[in-house]
């Protein structure tokens, strides 16, 4: 039996009020909240308490701090292998050749989608002990930025890997396999299927049962597909089945980008989101990646379906897409009542974190509408915790500060000239801090940040693992020459 009190904090419980306390306080007993709200309200929690725990009862001054909830990614790949080749790390620092490819310019359809196909081959190529040391390091960097759920919409790593690393580090994960079994080659007319679906399905089913021997309960499952241009029909029809068998999600990208809806017509004679709504995919179980170039007709099953949109908007300039602003749908959704989360999508290099995408949701949405009060402070923090929980199914247990709910804590001090006589240190926070402010996190009552450091972690270790493990995968599977690689990953080993 464990007890801790936190107080003297501003905090924000991203419940479904959007709740703030400042000077409140937190009771956390056996890394479950007891009580959240006013410090009067607390300590009559604390009152409550038996002896023992009150004996026992640990503080902490969170005074010239913000406590959020835990930051829930909904939406993320772990990427990490990929760090040097794909104009990454190889590149020189002089490099201005940047053009537009693969997502900008509405999308080269086909390269996408035989880049996805190609997925297997190389997960097929990493070693265990690589892949856990890459999703180790991958997850540590979402965790430094403030996120304790971390949801997999499909990766280029192993998956039972992941979940090792997920244990390991303590965080909370949604695990999921990369699931394709067909490509748009160019110059076709119709998809080519490119593996068998049932052994797809069998790689998910076999995830579900190591997942279901999960005794932590930080261990969840939710199936995906890697992009709706991969996914025949058999693939649609047998994820739909585990769904509503096992009572899962389900996650995939659609309505992405500008030319997937013409090569949806040509290679499968329907878009998306109808394609998906035939399969009887297109209800509160769907969280959709992006989500925006939908027509009237799907954005209206969108709706009936009571669906989730899982946005990105702190990666769509970045990476040439404009899910945002070319069409304006996801934040029209939203106002019809859609459930709308952030999410950071997934790079081979750290990208926004949840902290910068609701600076791009409250800056980008309310410029879209020329109104200061589509996105309030409190409402991007709500789109990044408890709204995405729910769209990761997980909002039974996270998402937001309330008596009942797991221990899942993010404190960030909000005590210098950025905040100075600012009333609403989330709206600071906004406009100039970010991922690397985070001073502690917590997951379940138990602190794995403590002052932007890890707790229990050698984060030198992890880095070095990550480093070794890059570096073999990269020579072995990716035939990057060993003197190259060494020149690079050398110069950032300790
Ligand atoms: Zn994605």
């Amino acid at each position: 039996m464990s007890a801790e009190l936190i107080t003297g904090g501003t905090v924000y419980t991203a419940d479904d009020r959007e709740s703030v306390h400042p000077g409140g306080a937190v009771l956390v007993v056996d890394g479950v909240i007891a009580a959240v709200g006013p410090a009067a309200d607390v300590e009559r929690a604390v009152a409550a308490l038996t002896p023992e725990q009150r004996a026992g009862l640990a503080r902490r001054d969170a005074r010239g701090m913000m406590v959020l909830p835990g930051f829930v990614n909904a939406h993320w790949h772990e990427m990490f292998a990929m760090r040097l080749p794909m104009r990454g790390a190889l590149r020189p620092a002089s490099d201005r050749e940047d053009q537009v490819a693969f997502m900008g310019g509405g999308g080269d359809m086909h390269q996408i989608s035989a880049t996805f196909d190609r997925f297997d081959g190389l997960i097929d190529a990493m070693t265990p002990d690589e892949a856990q040391a890459i999703a180790a390091y991958s997850m540590w960097t979402q965790l430094r930025g403030g996120v304790t759920t971390l949801g997999d919409m499909g990766s280029l790593n192993r998956p039972h890997s992941m979940v090792a690393a997920a244990q390991a580090l303590g965080i909370r994960f949604s695990a999921s396999t990369w699931a394709s079994d067909a490509i748009c080659p160019p110059d076709g007319s119709r998809f080519v299927r490119t593996r068998d679906t049932d052994g797809v399905l069998a790689q998910a089913e076999d995830l579900l049962e190591l997942t279901a021997r999960d005794t932590s309960g930080r261990i969840r499952f939710r199936p995906s597909v890697a992009y709706v241009t991969n996914m025949t029909d058999e693939l649609a029809r047998g994820m739909a089945d585990l769904v509503a068998r096992h009572d899962l999600g389900f996650a995939t990208h659609v309505g992405a980008l500008r030319n997937e809806v013409e090569l949806m017509r040509t290679y499968y004679g329907q878009t998306g989101v109808r394609r998906l709504a035939e399969h009887g995919l297109v209800d509160e179980r769907l969280m959709a990646g992006h989500c925006a170039f939908l027509d009237e007709d799907e954005q209206k099953l969108m709706i009936a379906g009571r669906a989730h949109i899982s946005h990105s908007p702190g990666k769509y300039g970045p990476s040439g897409e404009s899910s945002l602003t070319e069409t304006g749908v996801v934040p029209a959704l939203r106002r019809q009542g859609l459930d709308v989360s952030l999410s950071t999508d997934g790079s081979s290099m750290p990208s926004a974190g949840i902290a910068e995408t609701m600076r791009a949701a409250w800056q980008m949405y309310n410029e879209m509408s020329a109104d200061q009060t589509e996105v309030l402070p409190t409402d991007a923090l709500a789109m990044g915790t408890r709204i995405a929980a729910k769209g990761l199914r997980w909002d039974d247990a996270v998402g937001s500060l309330e008596a009942g709910k797991q221990a899942d804590l993010v404190l960030v001090r909000a005590d210098d000239w950025r905040y100075l006589l600012n009333p609403r240190p989330l709206e600071g926070f906004l406009w100039l801090a970010g991922s690397a402010d985070v001073d502690t996190v917590i997951v379940g009552g138990r602190t794995l940040l403590s002052g932007g450091r890890s707790v229990g972690v050698d984060e030198g270790v992890l880095q070095e693992r990550y480093l070794d493990a890059l570096a073999s995968f990269s020579t072995r599977a990716l035939g990057i020459p060993g003197e190259v690689v060494g020149r690079v990953v050398g110069g950032w080993t300790r």
